[in-house]
This record gives C-alpha cells, sequence and structure tokens, in this order.
C-alpha cells in the first residue's frame, strides 16, 4: 500500500491513518492543501472493498477540496476524511467520539463536516471531542439545500452558454440520485419548468419526488440512456465512464455529485462529443459556501456568495470554448493560480 507513488496522491501535505481498536474506527484523514487556510472537507462513511479504495477516495476528494475552496473563494485549504464502515451502522457515539479525539490531536489544521453516509448528528457527537468540526446544527446546519442551490445556477448557467436559455421550462433533467442534495435540486428544476427523469436505489426518496415534482421515475442502469438535455449525476463518483458516455443522450453534465469523471481523459471524451460538462467541485461548492459563513452566520450572505456559482460556470464555459480546452482543464488551471498566489 504505497502512498507516494499512488496514482492520485498529488502532494498532499498529510495523510493521517487512525485506528481505535475499542470502538473499532478505521478512519484516513487526507489534507492535500493548507496555502489558503486550514483544510476544510466532510467525513464520508462508506464499506470499502479494500483499503486501497478508501486512499484513494480520500487522496482524490481532499484534493477535490483544495481545488473547490479555491474557486469558490474561501480563504480555506482541501482536506477530507473517509470512515471505513458500513454507513448503516447504527452504534455510532463511540466511533465519532473516537474520530473528534482524532480530528483535535490534529490542532485545527483540518476541520471535518458531514458527507456521503455521515449526519449532522454524528458531527455534532465527534463535535463533543473536539471544537475542530464544521457544518453544525444550530449554525450552518444541513449544506444540502446550499449545494442544490449552486448546482441549479450550474445548470442554469450551462444552458445559458450552450442554448442562450434564461429558463429551463421544457428542458428535460435526468436527476441520479434523489437524495439529501437530489431532492432539493429537484424541486428548484420543476419550479423553473423543467421535466424532470429519476432514479435512486432509495425507493421512499424516488415516491417523493414523484409525487411532488411529478418526475418519471427510471430503473438505475437506465438512467444514463434517457433522451435529456441535462443529465445530473447526483449519486456517487465515477459515473462519467467508457461505458456510459457513449450512452449519453444529453449536450449537458451537470450535478453536484463528487468526482463525477472516471479518469480525467474522460473531461476530453466529453469535449470532443459536444458535451458540455459543469467541472463537479466548481457546481457543487454551495455547501462548503455556506459552511464558510458558519463562524457568523448569516444566510443571506451565504446565499449571496453561492449565487456566484453561476458567474464562475459562464467564466469557465468561455475561457475554455475560446482556447479549445476542457472545462476542467481551464478550472484547474484558475484554481491552481489562486493557490500559489496564496502560497
Ligand atoms: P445522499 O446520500 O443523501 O444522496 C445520494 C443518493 O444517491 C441516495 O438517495 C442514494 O440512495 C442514491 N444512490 C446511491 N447509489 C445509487 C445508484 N447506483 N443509482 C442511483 N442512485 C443511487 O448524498 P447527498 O448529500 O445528496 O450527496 C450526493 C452527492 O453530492 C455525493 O456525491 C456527495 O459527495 C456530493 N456532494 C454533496 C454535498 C452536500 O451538501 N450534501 C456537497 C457537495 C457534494
Amino acid at each position: 500500500m504505497a502512498l507516494f507513488n499512488h496514482v492520485s496522491f498529488d502532494d498532499h501535505e498529510q495523510v493521517v491513518f487512525c485506528h481505535d481498536k475499542e470502538s473499532g474506527l478505521k478512519a484516513i484523514i487526507a489534507i492535500h492543501n493548507t496555502n489558503l487556510g486550514p483544510a476544510v472537507g466532510g467525513c464520508r462513511m462508506w464499506n470499502y472493498d479494500s483499503d486501497d479504495e478508501a486512499i484513494n477516495d480520500v487522496l482524490r476528494l481532499s484534493r477535490g477540496m483544495t481545488y473547490k475552496n479555491a474557486l469558490a473563494g474561501l480563504t480555506m485549504g482541501g482536506g477530507k476524511s473517509v470512515i471505513i464502515a458500513d454507513p448503516k451502522t447504527t452504534d455510532r457515539e463511540a466511533l465519532f467520539r473516537s474520530f473528534g479525539r482524532f480530528i483535535h490531536t490534529l490542532g485545527g489544521k483540518y476541520y471535518s463536516a458531514e458527507d456521503v453516509g455521515t449526519t449532522t448528528a454524528d458531527i455534532m457527537i465527534a463535535h463533543e471531542e473536539t471544537p475542530y468540526m464544521a457544518g453544525l446544527e444550530g449554525k450552518s446546519g444541513d449544506p444540502s439545500p446550499f449545494t442544490a442551490l449552486g448546482t441549479y445556477l450550474g445548470i442554469k448557467a450551462a444552458v445559458k452558454h450552450q442554448r442562450g436559455l434564461d429558463s429551463l421550462k421544457g428542458l428535460k433533467i435526468s436527476v441520479q440520485g434523489v437524495g439529501h442534495v437530489g431532492y432539493y435540486l429537484c424541486k428548484h428544476l420543476h419550479e423553473d419548468g423543467a421535466e424532470l427523469i429519476v432514479t435512486d436505489i432509495h425507493q421512499a426518496s424516488l415516491d417523493r419526488v414523484a409525487t411532488e415534482f411529478g418526475a418519471t421515475v427510471v430503473a438505475p442502469q437506465d438512467i444514463y440512456t434517457q433522451d435529456v438535455d441535462v443529465y445530473a449525476p447526483c449519486a456517487l463518483g465515477a459515473t462519467i465512464n467508457d461505458t456510459t458516455i457513449p450512452l449519453l443522450k444529453a449536450t449537458i453534465v451537470a450535478g453536484c455529485a463528487n468526482n463525477q469523471l472516471a479518469e480525467v481523459r474522460h473531461g476530453e471524451v466529453l469535449k470532443e462529443l459536444g458535451i458540455l460538462y459543469a467541472p463537479d467541485y466548481v457546481i457543487n461548492a454551495g455547501g462548503i459556501i455556506n459552511v464558510s459563513f458558519e463562524s457568523d452566520y448569516d444566510v443571506a450572505k451565504a446565499t449571496a456568495k453561492v449565487e456566484k456559482i453561476y458567474n464562475t460556470l459562464i467564466k469557465i464555459f468561455e475561457q475554455a470554448e475560446k482556447d479549445n480546452r476542457t472545462t476542467g482543464d481551464v478550472a484547474d488551471e484558475m484554481a491552481r493560480e489562486i493557490i500559489n498566489a496564496a502560497k
């Protein structure tokens, strides 16, 4: 299990492996870059098939946070943590107390928060052991509605750039995953007049969006082949890959999931096919933007900053078109300029 020559290692500043026999905690904390400030990024709890899969995930996710925080204009570095365990584990108190104690040993170099498989309640437990937790109940709270708002505005920016339209009325949008963010995203899209085609592996979540927003439900494997204008990946990562790209009829890929491209080269494949891709870490920054206002929480200020995602994406789309480059490439370069200037 080599780290420094791992394919996803990207000059990460610090990677911490945490084990506590008593609680059964197995976690990895990755601090990618702190040029802009303390590293901030959520904690994912997942049944990884191997340690290597967990390492790969935490290395990629933490790097993504550095770029995300930089382009969102935040004075925060990038980090992320993963807990290797079944996200449905019911006995969570000892686990998250132990996790909180490990976070505390880093002395504020890394702040953790909720992510896939963890809840605000888990974060509150860890917070009893350390102040270095973000997205707390009674403060900025659930980041998902803000992530959804940013993603919705990102979809609008893509539609504006590609088709010159200011409304989503009559457009067909497929949403893969109608969980925390997906639900609120569907609400925005529905209110803007879009026709929704959704999938999930959780029936109750599907029933809710079908009832409330008139969404058409399809089986998980059928989401890629839908005749839609926009495909919004809002479940897990790597759904843009060699198998799925040839199936897509959408001319825009814009959703909230992290690490949507299985490999960087898939950004190039999308571009060659004329599919406009909204870089994931730019479009899904709404939640972390909201969290960044936590110390002196002001919903209006947080919302105004989330709304800037629209213009940031327009800038990226225009530059990519001008230079004949991928949108991911342009976003990375813009982020690196900010990170290096802060060194
Ligand atoms: P969530 O767990 O609430 O929702 C994910 C949904 O996807 C669930 O309903 C789940 O059942 C469904 N799902 C899982 N596998 C699926 C499959 N194979 N096919 C269809 N559906 C499937 O998570 P969330 O908080 O809504 O986050 C969704 C994505 O957005 C994640 O990739 C997350 O990292 C990213 N993200 C979330 C936030 C946030 O504020 N919550 C912020 C930034 C990025």
